[in-house]
């Protein structure tokens, strides 16, 4: 079933089989020798374009016109019909082969034209075999002819297609407006070819077969309308130039009449091939040309537009150094205009003097075909100076010779600004501050160098932590709110703050710290600066030196003693421990300043510091209050008047005899002395001025008592003092003069027998009697009278076991004998107690020595070894007082010890220290010490005591102490 037609289909029938008979008739007027092979049928090439044109599906036109046009020749029928089917396959051939070589009808490439000729051939072959076949089978055609008439039918339509296919393939639209628009090269064209054609082929020839060569006439019009007018143009031309030839020659005009009507038939369709030939190829190579064109056009368009738009400097330059071309950005470099303005100044012109041998070397270098890169500077034709970095690449021509230089520039003046920017930034960052970084968290971004030196972490160390890291836990946390509270309000802080160095070292830093924002106002760092400020701190020391310390002597001056003074007396009103103040004067002081001369003075005077500096503990304060008045303050002389006033007194001898020595200042001798005012301060009410002026009232009255010597503000303490030096006087005597005696008070054992006696000095004074030990102890003690006294009653004690010893009723008994720590820390303690014991012939058995739990406290392995040592030898130990004391248990299990001595403090109130007492002895038991308790005066005491296990006592229940008369009658 056929499908049914469109309207434009039928439409298309229609015009083709009508222009297909119009033409066939047309071709019939040119009969060729009056067969029915004619001369050209351009209905084929009608056939052709339309079958190319619309598609195959038009072939039943193709068939109807050549059907028609035979039977309208008279033709039978079957004959029309199967010519018909020949001029329609012909044609369908022809276009199924250029369909299949993917022809292109606009005939703009040569090979375009070529395959549209070999088809178009190859086509017609078959038209014109099947034509002459049939012509022959009809009997129209004598096989004879057959040959010729094939060859005749077959170049009339080659040439019938040659000539109007193309036209029509070619004729469109756009073709037809092109035309329009080329009307007056059009028009001139006519003009010309007009009589060309006429003198060509209708004009008789005046000699047959001689004037053939102005057919080449027809040549440069032919190219004229191929070049002007394109392919319709050149196919119009053609076909003009062919039709006005082919009506010369058949009616016998023309350069290709000839007398053999065979040889005009041929050299008529020579040219008619040739032209159009001729016409199409020229037309398909200006095609080409003009799409190469076009491509390059296009693509050198491109190129352009990336040069103009690259925001590089691009530029070519020959072998001599100049511009041949450069982009726009490139002149904007160099503030040129064009490229004209820079070849005048000169490329290397531009280039700063520096950099121009540099330049000329990369240039050489290029040439030579290296590719290269250089920064450098160049000024503008406006002077503007830019840092510009090039790479330069050679450029080759087709033989692959350097001929031309490439180069891309940018212009890097903001990067190297950026640079030195980052330089200065990090030299700056390099200083000799310290500088640390930190995220918003306070994380340590990074360290300089300066951090480094003085924290001493260095970065990898410190990068990463917390400044935490550098806490020297001097500041409390107060401190470090209001520091983060400046930084959140105001964005900074500043300040002197401690840290900790990394080898535990505190010191003393001003830092400050800038919150950093970026642009979008967001906290992205913290900086900080931070300034080691130890030397500030040390000259800061040396200035407050130089305020508060005497140039000359080094020593505190006036007003530092004062402050110093101040703390005290607030601290003493709380302590109620007590401290004086000693004002020395040097004696005749202004007279060896004013003959011997200042130098000599100062001399003296710094000599002077440094004596009084030896006489204080430390924690004493010596000061010079200027010119030759100089202050000692003490500051702890313990609690009691006596004692305190005592400890000062001994202090100040110390410091008269010290500056009394003879001095020598600058290799001369000299003899100073000086006079002491002292009051004590913490027992009264006074002020720092009150107690200077004290001082000072009390050196006048020594300077009045005739100097070098002391005097105390207080009548009484002067009192006290004196009479105590009367004493030591006395008492130095007494010893001498065996005065200090024993008494003997009674040990006894559960069941009241006296074991033995306690030897209790007695000081038998000429004038004041029996003087109790508390008056002469201490002051023994203080002045190392205790020694000889010590000695003596070691003595008497040894002598007296000696005589007991030798009496059968006495021979038991033991002496216990005090031992006061001074005598225990002389060295020759045990050769001194084995040397009398030796002397004496006492056994060491029958000596117990007393000693004190605070003597025992200081240097415990000493008195441990000459405890032990003695004890070798058998001598016995008690510990004397004891529960008053601090002894641990650790520490009384080393000492060997033999008694422990209950003091009678807890007997006395033995009721209420039950506890104690019963502690006391559990303790002495574990540790296998046996008890003796002293100062038991009631038998209740004693019951306790023995109920509590206490096996050994002493005290005025059994006897007081007393002479020894009264000691030995208390034995019988
Ligand atoms: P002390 O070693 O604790 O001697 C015991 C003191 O208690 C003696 O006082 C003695 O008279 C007193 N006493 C004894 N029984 C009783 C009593 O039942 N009731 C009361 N209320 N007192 C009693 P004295 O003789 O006055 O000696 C005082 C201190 O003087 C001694 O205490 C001792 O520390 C020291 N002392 C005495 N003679 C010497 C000595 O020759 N050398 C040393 N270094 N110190 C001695
Ligand atoms: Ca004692
Ligand atoms: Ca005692």
């Amino acid at each position: 079933m056929w499908p049914r037609p469109s309207a434009q289909t039928v439409r298309r029938l229609l015009l083709l089989a009508a222009a297909y008979i119009a033409t066939g008739w047309l071709g019939l007027q040119v009969p060729y020798s009056g067969s029915h092979i004619t001369l050209v049928w351009l209905p084929t090439g009608i056939a052709v374009a339309a079958l190319v044109g619309w598609g195959w599906r038009i072939w039943p036109g193709v068939f109807a016109g050549a059907a028609l046009v035979n039977l309208s020749m008279g033709s039978p029928v079957l004959l029309s019909a199967a010519i018909a089917v020949g001029n329609t396959l012909g044609p369908m051939l022809t276009m199924v082969c250029l369909r299949s070589t993917a022809f292109q009808s606009t005939f703009k490439r040569q090979r375009d034209v070529g395959i549209f000729i070999a088809c178009t051939a190859l086509g017609m072959t078959v038209s014109s075999a099947m034509g002459v076949l049939c012509l022959t089978m009809w009997g129209v055609m004598a096989p004879v002819a057959m040959p010729l008439g094939w060859l005749s039918w077959w170049m009339g339509d080659t040439v019938g297609v040659l000539l109007a296919a193309p036209l029509l393939l070619t004729l469109n639209r756009y073709a037809i407006s092109k035309l329009r628009g080329d009307r007056l090269t059009l028009l001139l064209w006519l003009a010309v070819a007009m009589p060309v054609a006429w003198l060509v082929f209708l004009r008789d020839a005046p000699q047959i077969g001689q004037t053939q060569p102005l057919a080449y006439l027809t040549l440069p019009l032919l190219a004229w309308a191929a070049l002007r007018l394109g392919p319709t143009g050149a196919a119009l031309a053609g076909l003009g130039f062919s039709l006005v030839a082919a009506w010369g020659t058949s009616t016998g005009h023309g350069v290709f009449h000839q007398s053999d009507m065979h040889a005009s038939l041929f050299l008529l369709w020579s040219y008619m091939a040739t032209t159009m030939l001729t016409g199409l190829l020229i037309t398909a190579l200006l095609a080409e040309r003009r799409q190469v064109e076009k491509t390059l056009r296009a693509s050198e368009q491109r190129l352009r537009t990336i040069l103009e738009t690259e925001p590089d400097c691009v530029k070519i330059i020959d072998h001599q150094g100049n511009v041949l071309e450069m982009n726009a950005i490139g002149l904007t470099m160099l503030e040129a205009d064009s490229v004209q303005a820079v070849q005048a100044h000169g490329l290397i012109n531009f280039v700063e003097p520096r950099d121009r041998a540099a330049f000329s070397t990369l240039h050489q270098r290029v040439m030579q075909g290296a590719n290269a890169t250089l920064a450098f500077q160049v000024k503008g034709l406006r002077g503007t100076l830019r840092w510009l970095e090039t790479h330069a690449a050679p450029m080759r021509d087709a033989n692959g010779a350097i001929t031309m230089l490439l180069s891309i520039t940018r212009d890097i003046t903001e990067r190297r600004h950026t640079e030195e920017n980052l330089r200065i930034a990090a030299s700056a960052f390099e200083a000799q501050v310290g500088i640390m970084v930190t995220d918003p968290q306070g994380v340590i971004l990074r360290v300089n160098q300066r951090f480094a030196l003085d924290s001493g972490y260095t970065a990898e160390e410190a990068v990463g932590q917390t400044p935490r890291l550098l806490k020297s836990g001097r500041h409390d946390d107060a401190f470090y709110t209001a520091m983060w509270t400046a930084l959140r309000h105001e964005g900074s802080w500043q300040g002197e703050i401690w840290d900790r160095r990394k080898n535990g070292e505190i010191y003393p830093k001003w830092m400050t710290i800038t919150a950093v924002r970026g642009d979008d106002g967001v906290l992205s760092q913290y900086v900080s600066t931070q300034m080691d400020i130890t030397e500030r701190k040390t000259a800061e020391d040396e200035i407050r030196h130089l305020a508060f310390y005497d140039p000359l002597t080094l020593l505190p001056n006036r007003r530092l003693l004062q402050d110093r003074l101040s703390l005290a007396i607030a601290g003493k009103a709380r302590s109620a421990r007590l401290g004086a103040l000693l004002f020395i004067d040097l004696d005749n002081f202004k007279m060896l300043n004013d003959t011997l001369g200042h130098d000599r003075g100062d001399l003296l005077l710094q000599e002077v510091a440094l004596r009084l500096s030896t006489c204080v503990r430390e924690g004493d304060t010596v000061a010079r209050l200027g010119g030759d008045e100089f202050v000692v303050m003490l500051d702890d002389l313990g609690l009691d008047v006596t004692a305190a006033a005592t400890g000062a007194e001994t202090v100040g001898e110390k410091i008269l005899a010290t500056l009394s020595h003879p001095y020598l200042l600058a290799g001369h001798g000299h003899h100073s002395t000086s006079s002491i005012g002292i009051t004590l301060f913490g027992h009264r009410d006074a002020s720092q001025e009150d107690l200077l002026r004290q001082a000072d009232l009390a050196m006048y009255q020594a300077k009045a008592a005739g100097r070098n010597t002391l005097r105390f503000f207080d009548p009484a303490m002067q009192t006290a003092v004196n009479r105590r030096a009367e004493l030591e006087t006395e008492l130095r005597q007494a010893l001498v003069a065996g005065q200090i005696i024993a008494h003997f008070q009674a040990q006894v054992d559960g069941v009241g027998r006296i074991t033995g006696a306690e030897t209790l000095a007695r000081w038998q004074h000429p004038q004041r009697g029996l003087v109790p030990p508390d008056e002469f102890i201490p002051l023994a003690e203080d002045t190392g009278l205790i020694l000889p006294l010590g000695r003596t009653m070691l003595e008497t004690a040894c002598s007296q076991l000696v005589v007991w010893s030798r009496l059968p009723s006495y021979a038991h008994l033991t002496l216990a004998v005090n031992v006061s720590p001074r005598q225990l820390r002389q060295d020759d303690f045990v050769p001194q107690v084995l040397d009398m014991l030796d002397r004496t012939g006492a056994d060491p058995s029958r000596l117990k020595l007393e000693l004190t739990e605070s003597l025992l406290m200081d240097n415990v392995e000493a008195c441990i070894a000459k405890m032990a040592a003695l004890r070798a030898r058998g001598v016995g130990f008690a510990l004397d007082d004891f529960g008053t004391g601090y002894s641990s248990l650790s520490y009384l299990k080393r000492l060997p010890l033999e008694k422990l001595k209950i003091d009678r403090s807890f007997v006395k109130d033995v009721l209420n220290d039950a506890a104690i007492v019963r502690t006391v002895m559990a303790l002495a038991q574990s540790l296998g010490l046996s008890v003796i308790a002293e100062g038991v005066e009631t038998e209740m005491q004693r019951q306790f005591l023995v109920n509590q296990g206490c096996q050994a006592f002493q005290g005025y229940l059994f006897s007081r102490p007393v002479p020894l008369a009264d000691f030995e009658q208390l034995l019988k």
